[in-house]
């Protein structure tokens, strides 16, 4: 798999080949890629502004408007490439700003820098960093090292190598693509655009539109092929401890590999290390009596066939909802233990593929590639935030927390609801008695649906009192026999950085200031007493309702890359984040999370810890964590 879109230098067809492919064009991305090649920007006729809903930017026109729109745009077409005139490069700010306003309408205004951002050629890396080690600190002995090689290691990873600073990554797994190499459950898929689920400095023409996850870990172990990060990572290497030096002001780190232990150091150590890649299965009592088989969804174990036997799956998130499915094609009785249930996120193309048509624009059309990215970064960037605030004069109820959340739910219900018309007595599994937002919405195409209608699938709402030598019981008393147990139960997501043993400046114990589960980092990242310790995908850094965390992680690498620059510039041995912007910025986040529907809803969620506390989402909006991540500001560390 090669990860990158070559930029098309010209348009090289005739009339009717071009006719032929514009058939399968998104009708926005054509209108943005005419107006930027033409440099026409009248061709953005306000009658025919996408409409934007749920995330996704669609034409909104009938079969004929489209077809006329498809003309008038070959028209266009064929005058520019008869004109012989250059491919334009990026758009200039002005032709962004119409662009996006017609496509978003004015709520795009402060999203426009950022959108700039990952609007680039192939060629082009704008968040690469402009300064080299050998520029601002040339022989200083200086080392960074990276824990973990799944998308946010490799990202810090390739921004160090752009910035010739020697660097380390070490990776407990045996190659690269975290939970892409981990989670291989069957029906595993990203639930965000592959397009937009693509480094901004690796695209890929990818076949489907929400990509299995198989398709996702070639891409990533395409990517460190292609930008050399293969041999800086030291495979199935654990690093236990850290511990800060005062005396050397280094990290000084254990690792142990197959043939033991070993100690290294650093002068910055960057944790890319996850989240949700430690299994969790709860504590039901009698679970290791069980005599039949089982597991947990990203422990999946491809040995065990299970056509013709009786399947329990417990939990109903975003994994089961993608593994249930597979189960039930074959097995002989599925039932599923839902405890609580998501809402759907309706998504017609979720199994679809990218059309011969498209891959054809993409590689032939100058620039649609650009404009087809576009068309997903400019609505998910913004995505649904406004829908989950709080309204407090709503006011808000466990139901809706909005007069627009409210909107939301009844949208997606009317989606959902006449897909079981046939199955009243599902509506209580179905639609959850949690706000929009609440819990992880889970992306759909109704299959969810028609797969729990299924003659050999049930929903249990009982709660599980026990597992049995022969099954799960009920607190009603009934007993359920299985053959095989899956649990899709999720991870351990609030024990940031565990199991590794962390001490920073006078032995103090990192997981004993988060108190096991209650992490916190300004802006995910740095923790007072921790001095050149950066965390990646960190406390409150979770998106939910927009973006992507490859997007986040950019971010945060473009950060902690910069704080490096900041030591070596400054001739400093050590920066540390001052507690009092620590404090004020966590309090913000505190109270902001109070004020969004994961964090007013009591409904159970990963988003909180074992206190309620919601340790994993940013409240805030795109812009704000790419403004604050852009550059350090200096003031908010003490440098020594
Ligand atoms: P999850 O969302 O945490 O879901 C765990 C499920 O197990 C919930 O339904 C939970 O019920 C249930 N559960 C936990 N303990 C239980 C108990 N003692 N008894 C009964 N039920 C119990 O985990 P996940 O589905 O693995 O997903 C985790 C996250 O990973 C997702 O939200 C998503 O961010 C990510 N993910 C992404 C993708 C993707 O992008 N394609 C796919 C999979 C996962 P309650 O809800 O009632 O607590």
């Amino acid at each position: 798999m090669s990860t990158y879109n070559t930029t098309v230098a010209s348009l090289e067809c005739d009339d009717e080949t071009l006719r032929g492919h514009l058939q399968g064009a998104d009708i926005p991305t054509l209108l943005m890629t005419v107006a930027h090649l033409t440099g026409e920007l009248d061709v953005l006729k306000p009658d025919w502004k996408p409409v934007v809903a749920m995330g996704v930017a669609g034409s909104g026109m009938s079969a004929e408007v489209e077809a006329e729109v498809r003309e008038f745009c070959l028209h266009r077409l064929s005058a520019f490439r008869d004109s012989r005139l250059p491919v334009p490069a990026r758009p200039t700010s002005d032709q962004l700003h119409a662009i996006g306003t017609w496509l978003m309408g004015p709520d795009i205004e402060p999203y426009l820098p950022l959108i700039a951002e990952e609007l680039v050629t192939a060629e082009e890396d704008p968040r690469a960093p402009r300064w080299h080690k050998e520029h601002v600190a040339a022989g200083r002995d200086f080392k960074v090292v990276i824990i973990g090689a799944g998308e946010s290691g490799m990202i810090a990873a390739l921004r160090f190598k752009q910035a010739g600073v020697p660097f380390v990554v070490y990776e407990k797994g045996a190659d690269v693509g975290g939970t892409w190499r981990e989670n291989t459950y069957p029906g595993c898929r990203i639930d965000i655009n592959s397009f937009f689920y693509s480094f901004s400095f690796a695209r890929s023409t990818w076949d489907d539109c929400f990509a299995p996850g198989p398709q996702v870990f070639s891409y990533m172990q395409a990517v460190a092929r292609e930008k050399g990060l293969y041999e800086h990572i030291q495979f199935n290497t654990e690093v236990t401890d850290a511990h800060w030096d005062e005396d050397s002001q280094r990290w000084q780190l254990l690792c142990r590999d197959n043939a033991g232990q070993t100690r290294v150091d650093s002068n910055v150590v960057v944790f890319a290390v996850g989240q949700l890649n430690r299994p969790m299965i709860p504590a039901i009592p009698g679970k290791e009596t069980f005599q039949g088989t089982a597991f947990h969804s990203a422990q999946w174990d491809h040995n065990v066939d299970w056509s013709g036997k009786r399947v329990a799956v417990i939990g109903t998130g975003a994994s089961a909802a993608q593994f249930i499915p597979q189960l039930a094609k074959t097995a002989a009785d599925l039932k599923v233990f839902a405890r609580t249930t998501n809402w759907l996120l309706p998504t017609p193309d979720l199994h679809e593929k990218i059309s011969d048509s498209c891959k054809w624009l993409l590689a032939n059309l100058p620039n649609y590639s650009l404009w087809y990215r576009a068309a997903m970064v400019m609505p998910q960037s913004v995505g649904f935030l406004e829908d989950v605030v709080v309204d407090v004069n709503y006011p808000p109820t466990e139901v809706a927390v909005s007069a627009r959340n409210d909107q939301l739910r009844r949208d997606i219900s009317a989606w959902m609801e006449p897909q079981f018309a046939d199955r009243p007595d599902l509506r209580d599994v179905l639609i959850p008695d949690s706000p929009v937002g609440g819990k992880r919405i889970i992306r759909d195409n109704g299959t969810w649906i028609s797969t729990l209608k299924r003659d050999n699938v049930s929903m249990i709402r009982q709660p599980i009192d026990a597992i049995t030598p022969n099954g799960i019981c009920c607190v009603d008393g009934t007993e359920h026999e299985f053959d095989l147990i899956v649990y899709g139960t999720g991870f351990h997501a609030s024990k940031f950085l565990m199991p590794i043993n962390i001490t920073g400046r006078d032995g103090l114990a990192l997981h004993e200031v988060w108190k096991d589960d209650d992490a916190r980092a300004y802006m995910g990242m740095t923790v007072p007493g921790f001095p050149n310790m950066f965390c990646m995908y960190g406390p409150n850094t979770g998106l939910v309702v927009y973006s992507t965390i490859i997007q986040f992680s950019e971010f945060t690498a473009t950060y902690i890359v910069d704080a490096v620059r900041l030591l070596l510039e400054g001739g400093h041995q050590s920066m540390e984040i001052k507690p009092q912007v620590f404090e004020s910025y966590n309090q913000r986040v505190d109270q902001a999370n109070g004020l969004r529907a994961w964090g007013f809803s009591r409904v159970n969620s990963w988003y909180k810890n074992s206190k309620g506390r919601v340790t994993q989402n940013f409240p805030f909006n795109a812009v704000e964590f790419w403004r604050r991540t852009h550059e350090v500001e200096v003031t908010d560390y003490r440098l020594s």
